[in-house]
């Protein structure tokens, strides 16, 4: 049955790499109907709203979508994320040679990590601290009461059993594929386990138990402070990490900083009846309009994509000629210090494929 994958252009430059990525894809000639949904300035313009009933319509009718960065967190970003309860994002982290790692031996870094997408900090429970008050809260670690006097902000961090589980079991599928395709099945959770020994502790409790039921993994834990310094000493260590919302978001971009930074990363959120797949960067708006955005994280992106639906050959033959440009090193974009345009970066790929 034809895949039907919605095409979500994003702002500023973001169209700039979702336009050429999706005319590669098209161009492979595969069994998906791609799918423009209007949203953003272009939607703005016509409809009054960045996020109009149509193009929310036209995602209902969908399972994928293939997303450019966008400007706000709520619209079409916010409804795919939290509305579609995409709660796993997938981050891959990956050397290969020609790319430009600023550690001396960035040789076998391949890694992902699995970062919980909707919950935690994020979802951005906040407000004033005198709310607190009722709650007369007592600090788990010392005799402390909260005092709620003074003028300030909470913001209230939230794990549930059963996301955080099924995060876990989307980490250990995705430890066991590697591990199918050669990977060494070894799967890390990371939180500040030691000093929130209940919100944090939950979850390094639920991802151990879920990986000791795969008996092929090797569990690992690690207090996310060490990850971090771990991340830039030994990478290499590294096979599927899970971590939360916000401590896997903050990881991922140290990262991918081993690999060249973010213009190189993609993501995939994947939920039980909705993915989609993007860039890990943002709108890019300083250099929007000029064609010279680095399109590797988005035909990655592709290339996540394609996998998922199950074109894992024609994945591989993407991922390879766009890191062949890496190699050749003679359309390099400006941020991995070439002078290629966006539009040359995309026809070397295409002569790669
Ligand atoms: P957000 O909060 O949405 O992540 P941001 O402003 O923090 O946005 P980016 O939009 O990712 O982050 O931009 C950060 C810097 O990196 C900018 O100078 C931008 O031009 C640059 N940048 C981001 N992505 C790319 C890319 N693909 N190619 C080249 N430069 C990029």
């Amino acid at each position: 049955m034809t895949k039907r994958v919605c095409v979500v252009k994003g702002d500023d430059a973001a169209p700039e790499v979702v336009v050429p990525t999706v005319q590669i894809l098209e161009g492979m000639n595969l069994d998906i109907e791609f799918i423009r949904v209007e949203t953003g300035d272009e939607a703005l313009a016509r409809y009054g709203s960045s996020f109009p009933e149509s193009a929310k319509k036209t995602l209902d009718e969908a399972n994928y979508a293939i997303m450019g960065s966008t400007r706000d967190i709520r619209g079409v970003h916010g409804y795919l994320r939290w509305g579609k309860r995409c709660f796993a994002n997938v981050r891959p982290t990956k050397y290969v040679s020609g790319l430009r790692s600023p550690l001396k031996n960035p040789e076998g870094i391949d890694f992902i990590i699995l970062r919980e997408n909707i919950e935690g900090l994020y979802p951005g429970w906040e407000g004033d601290i005198a709310q607190l008050a009722p709650l007369k809260l007592k600090s788990d670690m010392l005799d402390v009461m909260l005092d709620t006097a003074p003028k300030g902000k909470f913001a209230v961090k939230v794990y549930t059993e059963a996301i955080t589980r099924e995060t876990c079991q989307v980490a250990c599928e995705l430890a066991m594929k590697r591990k199918a395709k050669g990977g060494r099945g070894i799967v890390t959770v990371s939180s500040k386990y030691n000093v929130l020994t209940q919100v944090d502790e939950m979850f390094r409790r639920i991802a151990e138990e879920t990986v000791r039921q795969y008996p092929e993994l090797t569990f690992n834990q690690l207090i996310i402070d060490n990850c971090a310094q771990q991340l830039v000493i030994n990478p290499q260590q590294f096979d599927v990490l899970i971590m939360g919302n916000q401590h896997g978001d903050i990881l991922a971009d140290e990262a991918s900083a081993l690999i060249g930074g973010l213009g190189m990363t993609p993501n995939a959120c994947l939920g039980k009846e909705f993915a989609y797949f993007g860039s890990v960067h943002g709108t890019a708006p300083d250099i929007a309009g000029q064609n010279i955005i680095n399109p590797t994280a988005m035909l990655l992106a592709g290339a996540m994509l394609l996998e998922h639906l199950g074109y894992e050959e024609e994945a591989s033959g993407l991922e390879a000629a766009v890191y062949k440009v890496y190699q050749d090193g003679k359309y390099l974009t400006r941020d991995q210090g070439g002078n290629a345009s966006t539009t040359q970066f995309g026809e070397a790929v295409r002569a790669n494929l």
